[in-house]
């Protein structure tokens, strides 16, 4: 109950925003309440007067009975449209803030938790939780309406109402029994679907390399899994319903057939007339509505808290830590950078150990070493993708912890070795770090990027959509793409982890190209899998094991490390 109170507390910030619509449909929805009330008063006096035969009175009642009815429709109209109205606007405004909180979102928080876990949650559970203000004032209020029936049965007879009041009791102890192991049932279901949703999603991002692994099967046989436990929690669910539905229609019928002897043994003893009898009886038609709507209330408040939960441990809870950032903001940074003693781990290991170094502003320095030995982990570090265990990160002299987000990454762009190229536009996706990009800058970066020629021989030039994910670029096309992107981001320092992948001379020159057209200008950090990317380096730093060995320009190591000259040799063999 007191979580109900707090869910509904933190969803009414969203839905309160629309007044105009809120007002007009809780006026709409009190105006049915008392139509509610009143239409049964009036239904019962026309068989009073059909029992009586006063047929003239019972033809202006009906006439009232039909006016009203039809303004009941015509509330109905206009409070759907107001309510449809709440619904949508709520449920953007939850989505946007539930996205706005993801991208918040400590990136060890991203890695844990698969992709499932947040699209179950921005598509099926923010429609849940913008749903409840609608629901609550139309169960409530369908519930007070017929609650007017009790009022009335109460005047007619009191041991009637006893009865019935007896009967909703029992009924409602079913389905709040029902209420509970479903709430269990549901809870279990909805993590069945994270992770079936997060396997799909991944297939589908995956599908061209399960295609070349050949993998289809036991892909599908893994998503068959998925589907058929998922699919498990929901028969448990249905068959929790079906067995308390049987229970409940045996307490309905069992209800209507006391109520009947109870009738006709008032009117036995004279202490009913036949026509309240049959007001009585009709009116106990509308018993099972009540204890329905309060089944179905109860069902969607535990829809709805649910939901709540999984929205706002995201927006407000510990468990899904934001990333948090310092206050002092540089607008344009020099670009010296400095590790300190720092040690890291993702999570048991250590992967960099007391990793000390300098680099200073506008030059390129070089890291090499084995794969694992922890050189991406640094670049990650250099932007604040995690937070570091123990030493210091100094960007311009400065603590990176100090300094806002903007001045971190505003600051500092990765080109990865697989850049993230979105299924846009080529222009739309410069456009993305630029919002007013000129067609002459954006010519001129991917001139510097040597990208320019490409683009000019594509049929609708920079208006080419290149699929999810670049799919239509190839590894050194999305590479000198992403380069693009960070000379018109303008930042002062680029981190350039250079693609492993065997790129053919052509396009690794061209990339070396686009390197060396920001030589000098910007402070560069390239990882090298190619040592001829790095002999003109004005440093190289050999990285093992997340530790610094050795460093040194391209000829000093070639004289001081049998590691850096092992490497060189190899990579001349190549
Ligand atoms: P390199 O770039 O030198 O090849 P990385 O910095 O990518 O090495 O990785 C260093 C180590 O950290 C590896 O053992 C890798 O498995 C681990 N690692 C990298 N990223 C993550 C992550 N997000 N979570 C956990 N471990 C990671």
């Amino acid at each position: 109950m007191k979580n109900s109170l707090s869910n509904l507390k933190l969803t009414w910030n969203y839905v309160k925003k629309n007044k105009k619509e809120l007002y007009t449909f809780i006026f709409l929805n009190i105006l049915i309440i008392i139509i509610g009330i009143v239409v049964p008063i009036l239904s019962a006096q026309i068989i009073v007067n059909l029992t009586s035969n006063k047929f003239n009175q019972l033809l202006w009642i009906s006439l009232i009975v039909f006016i009203i009815e039809n303004i009941r429709n015509l509330i109905h109209f206009y409070g759907n449209r107001a309510s449809q109205i709440l619904y949508r606007e709520s449920m953007s405004r939850i989505q946007n803030d539930l996205g706005k909180n993801i991208l918040k979102l400590e990136n060890n928080i991203l890695d844990k938790n698969g992709s499932g876990v947040f699209i179950q949650r921005m598509t099926n559970d923010t429609a849940r939780l913008a749903d409840i203000y609608d629901i609550l004032t139309v169960y409530v209020s369908r519930i007070i309406t017929n609650l007017g029936i009790f009022v009335a049965v109460f005047i007619i007879n009191k041991l009637a109402f006893l009865f019935l009041l007896l009967s909703v009791i029992i009924r409602y102890l079913i389905e709040y029994v029902r209420n509970n192991v479903l709430k269990i049932n549901d809870k279990e279901a909805r993590k069945e679907a994270e992770k079936a949703s997060s396997f799909a999603s991944e297939m589908i991002r995956g599908a061209r390399d399960i295609k070349m692994l050949n993998a289809e099967e036991s892909f599908e046989d893994a998503l068959n899994e998925r589907i058929i436990a998922l699919n498990s929690k929901r028969y448990n669910m249905a068959e929790t319903n079906r067995r308390y539905g049987l229970l409940r229609g045996f307490a309905y019928d069992l209800s209507d057939l006391l109520l009947i002897i109870l009738l006709v043994q008032l009117i036995v003893l004279n202490k009913l007339e036949v026509a309240y009898a049959i007001i009585i009886y009709n009116y106990s038609s509308k018993i099972p509505s009540i204890v329905n709507d309060i089944g179905t209330l109860l069902d969607k408040m535990r829809d709805f808290n649910l939901s709540a939960e999984r929205i706002y441990s995201i927006i407000n809870s510990e468990e899904f830590k934001k990333e948090q950032f310092g206050s002092k903001h540089i607008n344009k940074v020099k670009g010296d950078f400095e590790f300190r003693n720092v040690t890291f781990k993702y999570e048991e290991e250590e992967i960099l150990k007391d990793l000390s170094f300098k680099i200073e502003k506008n030059t390129t320095t070089a890291f090499v070493g084995k794969s694992g030995a922890g050189k991406s982990t640094i670049f990650n570090l250099l932007c604040k993708m995690y937070d570091i265990d123990s030493g210091e990160i100094l960007i311009d002299g400065i603590n990176i912890n100090e300094l806002d987000k903007d001045s971190i990454r505003g600051n500092i762009t990765i080109i990865s070795q697989s850049p993230y190229i979105f299924n846009l536009s080529i222009k739309e996706n410069l456009r993305l770090v630029k919002k007013d990009l000129t067609d002459k800058e954006m010519k001129q970066a991917c001139h510097l990027a040597c990208l320019d020629e490409f683009i000019e021989s594509l049929p609708e030039k920079y208006d080419t959509i290149v699929g999810e994910g670049g799919v239509n670029l190839s590894g050194g096309q999305k590479q000198r793409l992403a380069i693009a992107r960070a000379l018109i981001q303008k930042t002062e320092i680029i981190l350039f982890d250079e693609a492993t992948s065997a790129l053919d001379n052509e396009t690794q020159s061209k990339i070396q190209d686009a390197i060396k057209n920001m030589k000098g200008k910007y402070t560069i950090l390239i990882i090298a899998h190619r040592l001829s990317t790095v002999i003109d380096s004005d440093k190289i730093f050999i990285i093992e094991e997340g530790k610094v060995i050795d460093s040194g320009t391209h000829k000093e190591l070639l004289k001081k490390s049998d590691f850096y000259k092992q490497l060189y040799e190899k990579d001349l063999k190549k």
